[in-house]
């Protein structure tokens, strides 16, 4: 079989793999992008849409939390994407629906408050405002949830639809030029003296660099630098459109769309649906759709028991890449180079990867190991 040839070949299109395409087209390279599903079926298409300017929780860490210099650094990790993510919505006019309600994390036992009460004291630190801590009275009043020991209002939050934002990044990459082949899985990865074969069902692809834009398809990489992550499952259920009482129940106020206990639940309302999810060992692996929709409506009814028998439309499982110390990571070794470890914050963290990504496939002769993606230097 003869190879067809590329420039730059690009494994993923949800936010990362766009991300770097609409970079490197930009730049006038020759792009295409191997995305394995249909284009709505990966975690870009379907996730919870909160953009958090907080330092995510690491699962593997105690409630004391990061200190210091440690707990800034990710926090800029956080933050950078964000402000990033924001000028690009704003100068391609992306319609993504970016809004800033506010999000209220909610104690429900005090395990949970401690736990909060730590990033509470982490955040304000950092931020020196808009993360105010609530007591139980307070949260009820707003949320109207109930069983509440606690909650912490964080100010610096926004939502979008993120559905929205992968169509206009794939429109924007496609009027750049770049070649989208859905239903397209890349199976192997074959690297030449100065290239790389990719191996596809019924094809084979020789580009001059491949960028690897998803934490699982890391698999396909042999780079002893690839840091290993922890993979979290997380699960996402959509409920049909709600009627009047329900709606006014879950959006009591504007800023009012999410609770968590230690940020494993979390909710909003989208388009008139409930979205409701959990994180971290809430079902095993391999639990059928029924038994997780059964386990996010059993934590649900915990904060607003009149929703436990709520219809809902559609449910969806992903996993979530956490490194150890919370910093997404960014490699390359000769013409591969992968990124990923968003530790749950992928929004804004992978579209800015993507296009670090595509500035280390244009530097020749790469071999970096796999680092902490650093700051944008332009
Ligand atoms: C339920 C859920 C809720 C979430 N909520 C939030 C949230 O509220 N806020 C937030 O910031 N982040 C959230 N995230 C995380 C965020 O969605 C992801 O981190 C982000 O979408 C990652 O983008 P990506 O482009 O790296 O990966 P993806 O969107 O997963 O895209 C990678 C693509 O690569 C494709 N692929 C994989 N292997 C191959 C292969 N061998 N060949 C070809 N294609 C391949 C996959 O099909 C996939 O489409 C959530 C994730 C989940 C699962």
């Amino acid at each position: 079989m003869k190879a067809q040839a590329c420039e730059m070949a690009i494994i993923g299109a949800g936010y990362c793999g766009l991300s770097a395409a609409i970079e490197l087209a930009g730049q006038g390279f020759g792009v295409r992008v191997f995305e394995r599903g249909e284009w709505a079926g990966n975690a870009s298409a379907f996730n919870f849409g909160s953009v958090a300017a907080m330092p995510p929780a690491l699962p593997n860490r105690d409630a004391q939390g990061s200190q210091g210099a440690d707990a800034q650094q990710r926090l800029r990790a956080v933050l950078e994407p964000i402000s990033e993510l924001k000028r690009q919505i704003d100068t391609f006019e992306y319609d993504c629906q970016w809004r800033q309600p506010g999000h209220i994390t909610l104690a429900m036992d005090d395990d949970a408050a401690r736990t909060l009460k730590q990033r509470h004291a982490e955040a304000s630190a950092l931020f020196g405002g808009g993360v105010h801590w609530l007591d139980a009275r307070q949260v009820s009043a707003q949320t109207a949830a109930q069983g509440v020991v606690a909650g912490l209002l964080n100010e610096h939050f926004a939502l979008i639809d993120p559905a929205g934002l992968l169509l206009a990044m794939r429109n924007h990459a496609q009027a750049l030029g770049v070649r989208i082949d859905y239903s397209s899985p890349v199976l192997a990865l074959d690297p030449q003296a100065d290239s790389v074969n990719l191996q596809l069902p019924a094809a084979r692809v020789n580009a001059a660099r491949v960028l690897i834009a998803s934490e699982e398809a890391w698999g396909l990489c042999t780079e002893a630098a690839l840091q290993p992550l922890t993979m979290f499952q997380t699960h996402l259920c959509e409920s049909q459109v709600l009627g009047a009482r329900d709606l006014q129940l879950v959006s009591r106020r504007a800023r009012v769309y999410g609770t968590a206990t230690a940020d494993k639940d979390y909710f909003r309302v989208h388009h008139g649906r409930l979205l409701f999810g959990s994180r971290l060992g809430l079902v095993p692996l391999d639990a059928s759709p029924q038994a997780v929709v059964a386990a996010l409506q059993a934590r649900l009814a915990g904060y607003f028991p009149s929703l436990a028998a709520i219809p809902v439309a559609r449910v969806w499982s992903g996993s979530l890449g956490f490194t150890d110390n919370g910093l997404p990571r960014l490699g390359a070794s000769g013409p591969v180079s992968w990124g990923g470890g968003y530790c749950g914050s992928g929004i804004a963290t992978a579209v800015q990867c993507g296009r670090q990504l595509a500035r280390l496939a244009t530097e020749a002769g790469v071999t970096t190991g796999s680092q902490p993606m650093q700051s944008r230097q332009r």
